[in-house]
């Protein structure tokens, strides 16, 4: 079930070993999975902890860094192959991509890939044990950041996120109250880009293999 190959037999106890960017990406990947519910979002394993899917987790990475949550991530649109189907774009961060990748070698977080009689592949994530040992030492400051940006800026709601994989994709971070949602076109967008030669999907499936 695991492709998790060549880990770090390392197990260091600070959190200094992680960059702010890298604290706030596995703050966020707790968050996601201990309390964000329901959609199309997760991978529920019964007996295990909550999956991220990776698709829904590079939204909310957009998300944050159009919010300047980041000090060093930036994003470009990307092409992707998902689910099996033909490409689409979406604004994708290549330093979040390598930060999830690193925390992955460090053992901070599981990853997970799949094959779903629905989607093709799903690739998710998870905190590990030792992730959680860390994650008590994330100055609180990084916590209330990550925290704030998952309740509405105007009536402090809870914000939804809304995730379908269909004929025409969507994600959405909306406040159930304000009947805000400002993101669902920012992060997926519609039209083919040809500008992009190589889709990221086969980067990622060279690393899988590899
Ligand atoms: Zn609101």
């Amino acid at each position: 079930m695991f492709i998790d190959e060549n880990s770090s037999d390392e197990n260091k106890s600070d959190i200094s070993i992680l960059t702010r960017d890298q604290q706030i990406l596995l703050y966020t990947i707790d968050y996601l999975t201990k309390w964000v519910r329901g959609g199309d979002h997760f991978l529920q394993i019964p007996e295990e902890r909550t999956w991220i899917k990776e698709l829904p987790l590079w939204a909310v990475i957009y998300y944050q860094i159009v919010k300047g949550t980041y000090e060093t991530y930036d994003y470009a649109p990307t092409s992707i192959q998902f689910f099996g189907r033909s490409s689409f774009t979406v604004n994708l961060s290549y330093e979040g991509v390598d930060d999830i990748e690193d925390l992955r070698e460090l053992e901070i977080i599981d990853k997970i890939r799949l094959s779903t009689s629905q989607h093709g592949f799903v690739t998710a994530y998870r905190i590990t044990d030792y992730g959680n040992k860390l994650l008590v030492l994330i100055p609180k400051d990084v916590k209330d950041e990550v925290h704030g940006l998952f309740y509405c800026e105007h009536c402090k709601t809870h914000l939804n996120f809304l995730m379908n994989i269909g004929d025409e994709p969507e994600i959405k971070i909306d406040c159930p109250e304000c009947d805000v949602s400002d993101f669902e076109l920012a992060f997926l967008e519609s039209e083919d880009v040809s500008y992009i030669s190589e889709p990221y999907f086969l980067r990622i499936s060279k690393k899988l293999v590899g």
